[in-house]
């Protein structure tokens, strides 16, 4: 395995130089066999994230608005000591889909690059960067939108470029 990048400067950098080939690559990915795409995907994660320590990352939680639920409102304007209400007035924006999603950037629960409410964070928090998830190539576009925000999304991703032969 080649040495991986962690460095959010250069991933930010590499994301605007490689955004063609990104594109290009998500196509020919689409055309492979789904399953062994996911196994493939799964494998990689599990080899790269257990090299990154996102404790000293936090970069999803400083460039991302997370979607979150109404039960997941409730239970962080109660770890606030605040209604909903006033929750929602002050750290929502509703997104495209009309989604609520966390409008403050960096998130307000980041404190030093750590999840504040890491054990009631919302399920998007937890599940992000969804590369343990089935159906990895239905989501090929988010991927690559991540590519310049996470390193470990970056590594996985050249990893299957290398895995795949893709030049
Ligand atoms: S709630 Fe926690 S994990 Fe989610 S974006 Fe905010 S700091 Fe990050
Ligand atoms: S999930 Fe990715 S962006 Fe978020 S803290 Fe971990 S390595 Fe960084």
């Amino acid at each position: 395995m080649r040495k991986i990048v962690i460095d959010l400067a250069e991933l930010k950098k590499l994301g605007e130089l490689n955004r063609d080939k990104n594109i290009k690559f998500r196509m020919f990915l689409k055309s492979r066999d789904g399953k062994s795409l996911d196994e493939n995907v799964h494998k990689l994660y599990e080899k790269i994230s257990e090299q990154i320590d996102c404790t000293r990352c936090g970069n999803c939680c400083i460039n991302l608005s997370p979607p979150l639920t109404n039960k997941e409102i409730d239970i962080l304007s109660r770890h606030l000591n605040i209604s909903s209400k006033e929750f929602e007035d002050t750290y929502i924006e509703l997104d495209e889909e009309n989604c609520k999603c966390l409008s403050k950037i960096p998130c307000i629960f980041l404190k030093d690059k750590i999840c504040s409410v890491y054990e009631i964070r919302p399920t998007e928090c937890a599940e992000y960067p969804y590369l343990h998830k089935k159906g990895f190539s239905s989501r090929l576009l988010g991927v690559i939108e991540n590519y310049s925000v996470c390193p470990i999304v970056f590594n996985v991703y050249e990893e299957l470029k290398i895995l795949y032969n893709f030049r």
